[in-house]
């Protein structure tokens, strides 16, 4: 099962810690969606005929498009590829933007899941941040999405901000468990070289919370949401009722996908490309029929090494068998080999042929990683 990953690249202001490529010209729309309609038209072949099982538009803020916009794209997409009946079909909304109107109408359109960017319900956080919304208007996007029928909604988090306190933090996630969603990602917060915060970082004029904090914070972040029936089925990502993301765990899983639109990846299984980080350049390449990528051939080592980080990442784990038919028993005994001690110490557990991480083990997940790589 491939999935499809579209880059809307605009939001109407930019956040203070955010990276993911974007602009601020929004009049630009109507060139973008033209050429994504050719990039679409163009990149039909991708996925060698595969069924698509995930459609994922992020960005960027997919919720400055209007309903006809959103329903082109669509169109376009049904066009090209084989898209399966029950795909999961993901938007991410800014919660300002999604009225009851244009609810109802993405539902009509055959959006059945919601990732709304909420990031925190505290008005002095969200205004640090330069988010567009408030607290009061994050919680009614979602009982909205829930009224409109969307019964698949997920949140965004934001923890180890500048002066967030413990106290703080715990009030974000008890509120976010309460409210009628089944995914939560919760991320901590990383300072991006670009960003405003990156900038006021390096100045001195911030400082980044102590790392006993963040791992406070971590802490709290599995236990509330464990003791409300969501579980962590990724470092960074919880699900109620085994409501995954399909479109995430088809990437950890290493299924193929096709990105589109600006600064989106894509991945066939030998290779990996992403398209120009630039509207323009996006635009006036497609325009030519030649859209602008750079592509990586990927050596055994690299899809070893990309097994590895995924999977150890989730409750799935690293598959010895798996590794042992992809890549041959050296790579299976090496692995295993680097995994002992961390099996001894409780941080990595073993069960039947999966190795994977141990609540201990979460918290020191990039030493693993780097242990574990070959
Ligand atoms: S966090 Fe989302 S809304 Fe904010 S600037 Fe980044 S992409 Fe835009």
């Amino acid at each position: 099962m491939a999935g499809i990953y579209i880059h809307i690249p605009f939001c109407r202001k930019k956040c203070f810690y955010c990276d993911f490529y974007k602009t601020t010209a929004v009049v630009k729309k109507p060139l973008f969606l033209q050429s994504l309609h050719r990039e679409i038209d163009l990149r039909g072949p991708y996925l060698g005929g595969e069924a698509v099982g995930t459609i994922y538009l992020g960005g960027g803020t997919p919720s400055v498009l209007t309903m006809d916009e959103l329903n082109g794209i669509m169109d376009h997409l049904h066009r090209n590829f084989r898209v399966e009946q029950d795909a999961e079909i993901t938007m991410e909304a800014n919660p300002d933007d999604l009225s009851a109107e244009y609810l109802r109408e993405l539902k009509q359109s055959g959006f059945n899941r919601l990732s709304i960017g909420i990031q925190s319900f505290s008005d002095g956080d969200l205004q640090r941040m330069n988010r567009r919304h408030s607290a009061v208007q994050a919680v009614h996007s979602v009982l909205e999405a829930a009224s409109s029928g969307f019964s698949s909604v997920s949140i965004d988090l934001i923890y180890g901000l500048p002066g967030l306190s413990l106290q703080q933090w715990e009030k974000n996630i008890r509120r976010a468990v309460k409210l009628p969603v089944n995914h939560i990602s919760a991320y901590h917060l990383t300072y991006h070289e670009g960003t405003k915060f990156y900038d006021w970082l390096k100045a001195g004029q911030l400082r980044e919370i102590p790392e006993d904090d963040s791992l406070a914070q971590f802490e709290m972040l599995m236990d509330i949401t464990g003791e409300a029936g969501f579980e962590q089925y990724e470092i960074s990502n919880f699900a109620r009722d085994k409501a995954w993301s399909k479109h995430n765990s088809s990437y950890w899983n290493g299924s193929k996908y096709l990105g589109l639109g600006p600064s989106a990846h894509s991945y066939d299984g030998g290779s990996r490309q992403w398209n120009v980080a630039n509207l323009d350049q996006y635009i006036a390449s497609t325009e030519k029929g030649d859209p602008d990528f750079e592509r990586e051939i990927l050596s055994e080592t690299n899809r070893i090494n990309d097994y590895l980080i995924t999977r150890i990442r989730t409750v799935w784990g690293i598959s010895l068998n798996d590794l042992e038919r992809e890549f041959g028993e050296p790579v299976r005994r090496q692995v295993w080999q680097s995994a002992q001690s961390f099996i001894h110490s409780g941080h990595l557990m073993h069960q039947g042929d999966v190795v994977s991480l141990t609540r201990r083990g979460i918290m020191i997940s990039d030493e693993i990683m780097l242990a574990l790589v070959v």
